[in-house]
């Protein structure tokens, strides 16, 4: 199909693109990568009358590490990530999950902000986003402002942002070196969207027992989740066999499920506690 007719533009500067968001009341869309706008535009589910191209605005492309965590600006590609040597110690978990992001061709396009803003609740940078206590930072013709991940997602394909706002960086909080970590997804083939990702980490006491147990679980629901049952399950514990199949069973029991085309509630349930079970051993490993 071919896209509706519109209009195109290609700002020099993040405030004349606001402007442009702003100018047309809802009827403008940013584009990024492009690899979820172009088909949603082809297939006629969302018609704007502009198109705001952001590939201009070089001050969107940087991956930034400090004492406070990484921040990624909305247009770093999912292939920009994976060449960067550094997230390997500065974010292993971020970059584990980018791995699992669909195929060559799509990493190459595909922006860390464009995910963001498109909410697919089986995407991986939402999960991580809300697993990982990320801040959202957006600006718009009121100014910037930044909001929670576990705020930003209301529901699929639907977020907290503004017609005239966009998403500049994601921030993650600091990943302090011992901390233990894993992820695991499961989908139909290689580069799909998740049917099922356990994205988790813990830091432990002086005893070895957990603490800060972050669980959060994707493919499931209408948004990425964290499970605060399972987390309660891993605090204070050593992890051990005993816990991780306690967690397992956990996870099935209060996770979110949806029958859909590729699998039954009862099923994806049962995934969604073998994916953590596995990402927990693989953690305590
Ligand atoms: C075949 C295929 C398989 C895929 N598999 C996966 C997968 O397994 N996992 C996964 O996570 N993703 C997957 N994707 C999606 C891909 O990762 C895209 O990168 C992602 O959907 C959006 O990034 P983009 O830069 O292409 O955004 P675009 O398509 O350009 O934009 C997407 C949406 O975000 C908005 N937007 C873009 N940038 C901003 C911004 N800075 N501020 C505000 N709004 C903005 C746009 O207006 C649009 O509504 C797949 C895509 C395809 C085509």
């Amino acid at each position: 199909m071919k896209l509706p007719p519109l209009e195109y533009a290609c700002p020099g500067s993040l405030s004349e693109a606001v402007a442009l968001l702003a100018s047309r009341a809802g009827e403008a869309r940013p584009i990024a990568g492009g690899q979820s706008l172009m088909p949603m535009l082809a297939f006629r589910i969302v018609a704007p009358s502009l198109l705001v191209d952001l590939r201009k605005l070089p001050e969107l492309r940087e991956i930034k590490i400090s004492a406070e965590g990484v921040r990624l600006g909305a247009m770093v590609r999912w292939r920009d990530i994976e060449d960067d040597e550094r997230l390997a110690t500065a974010h292993p978990l971020l970059k584990a999950a980018v791995e699992h992001v669909a195929h060559y061709q799509i990493r190459n396009r595909g922006t860390v902000g464009g995910s963001i803003a498109h909410a697919d609740p089986a995407a991986e940078m939402p999960g991580i986003a809300v697993t990982c206590d990320a801040e959202i930072a957006v600006t718009g013709s009121k100014g910037a402002r930044t909001v929670r991940a576990a705020d930003f997602f209301l529901g699929a394909l639907t977020t907290a942002l503004e017609h005239d706002e966009l998403i500049t960086d994601i921030r993650l909080p600091a990943w302090p070196a011992k901390r233990r970590w894993g992820f695991l997804e499961f989908s139909r083939r290689r580069g799909d969207f998740a049917m099922a990702a356990a994205a988790l980490f813990y830091d432990q006491d002086a005893a070895g027992k957990a603490i800060n147990a972050h669980v959060g679980i994707i493919g499931l629901g209408d948004r990425p989740r964290r499970l605060p049952e399972v987390e309660a399950v891993i605090n204070g514990r050593v992890i051990d066999e005993a816990t991780i199949e306690r967690a397992a069973e956990v996870t099935s029991a209060t996770v979110d499920a949806q029958e859909d085309i590729h699998a039954s509630a009862a099923y994806r349930r049962s995934l969604a506690g073998t994916m953590v079970e596995r990402a927990l051993r693989s953690a305590a490993a």
